[in-house]
């Protein structure tokens, strides 16, 4: 089957076309400032050079039809016809209660993912507007919905419930749901394969480390805590984002700079983590790494300040599952920054992960980072979401 994946964001369309009994990308793109001057299109076929230009988006509909143009292209194209796309998978961001697995889409379910728009207002309208773009398109087509917040639905109460009277719960859903929950199960399953076992024997912590970051703990196959919450803001520090913070510094910023509550929410998601932490400097990992060994101070502490909260994070997720079996790091940093992964693997030594220096030299490939014998095996899993959304898509129209 060909599967078009789709990630609709408010002014950005991410897509892949995958062969999936083949589990090949046939082509990539990305579809930027829709809606908004200066839209473009980069568009790359598979072992073709990418090709950006500027075209008119005024709006998503008009964007997947330019992906479909790309894609069905004489030169840049990799099928003959739309007619070849047998079905679409979309990646939706928060699925709340409602969803605890991936669904066919149907007009009962756009209703149920409209009822969580509350939860994630700037990107479960925009990953609608994909879903009705593409059915407007491509009528007739099965498409099914993968949900960010689906894996971790498993969580038990006590890891899910907030500290607060129990009637926001009730009233208004206020609980952690957990993010990144496709790219949680996909690199704990593949863990668990790369090791020979079952992941129902396996006591897995996953750490998902990329510009937005979180830990997952995954016990015997469920997702039994993860450091993200009711929205992507909570947990681990990272690129841009705050992370955990006393509830009381909302209000006491926004008395002493004049700001709003979401004024500050807002300079939590976008302008702290890393980025804040190094004074401006980056939010890029990679820019902050150079920089912290150039002797950039600022640069350090933020770095030395992630690699201590990730740090804390598996140690409570060993105690979370009275144990731990195996350590998995993925996404951008998890997966290539050596750096970081030593920094990190200062903190959980005493697990006996036995990191090996020179293992860890790698960057971007599957491999084991202990030395044999170690107690808790620690490994680098690459993510790929896609693939884990064009094998839901299959599983579900088949
Ligand atoms: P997201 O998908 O959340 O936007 P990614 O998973 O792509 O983010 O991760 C982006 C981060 O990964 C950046 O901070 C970048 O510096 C880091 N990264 C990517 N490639 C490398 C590399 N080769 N070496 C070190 N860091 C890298």
């Amino acid at each position: 089957m060909k599967v078009l994946v789709i990630n609709c964001g408010s002014s950005s369309l991410k897509y892949q076309l995958i062969d999936s009994e083949r589990e090949e990308v046939l082509a990539k793109g990305l579809c930027e400032r829709i809606g908004i001057d200066g839209s473009n299109i980069a568009h790359q076929p598979a072992g073709g050079e990418k090709v950006k230009e500027e075209a008119a988006m005024p709006d998503h509909t008009a964007a997947v039809k330019l992906v479909i143009s790309k894609l069905t292209d004489e030169k840049v194209g990799v099928i003959r016809s739309l007619t070849e796309i047998d079905a679409v998978g979309h990646r939706m961001v928060h699925g709340g209660e409602n969803f605890s697995g991936s669904v066919i889409i149907n007009e009962e379910v756009i209703k149920a993912i409209e009822d969580c728009n509350d939860l994630a207002p700037l990107h479960n309208p925009a990953n609608l507007i994909g879903v009705r773009s593409c059915q407007a398109i491509m009528p007739g087509v099965p498409m099914v919905a993968v949900f960010d917040t689906a894996f971790h639905q498993t969580m038990p109460e006590k890891a899910y419930l907030y500290g607060l009277p129990y009637d926001y719960y009730k009233k208004y859903k206020i609980r952690r749901y957990g993010f990144h929950g496709t790219s949680h199960d996909f690199v704990s399953k593949r863990a668990a394969e790369i090791l020979g076992k079952d992941r129902k024997d396996l006591k897995i912590i996953v750490c998902h480390l990329g510009n937005g970051a979180s830990v997952s703990a995954v016990k015997y196959g469920e997702s039994v805590d993860t450091s993200m919450g009711l929205t992507p803001l909570e947990g681990l520090i990272m690129g841009t984002r705050s992370g955990d913070l006393d509830p009381a510094i909302i209000s006491f910023l926004a008395e002493k700079e004049g700001m709003t509550a979401s004024q500050v929410i807002d300079v939590c998601n976008k302008k702290s983590g890393v980025l804040g932490l190094s004074d401006g400097y980056s939010s890029d990992f990679r820019d902050l790494v150079q920089a912290s060994e150039t002797g950039n101070e600022q640069a350090k502490h933020a770095l030395e300040a992630y690699a201590y909260r990730v740090g804390k994070y598996i140690g409570a997720y060993a105690a979370a599952m009275n144990g731990v079996d195996v350590i998995a790091f993925t996404a951008g940093v998890g997966e290539n920054n050596a750096e970081v992964r030593a920094m990190i693997g200062e903190y959980i030594g005493y697990l006996g992960t036995n990191i090996d220096a020179e293992r860890n030299k790698v960057r971007g490939e599957e491999i084991i980072l202990s030395d044999e014998g170690s107690k808790v095996v620690t490994m680098v899993v690459p993510t790929n979401e896609e693939l884990a959304i064009a094998r839901e898509t299959v599983r579900l129209v088949k």
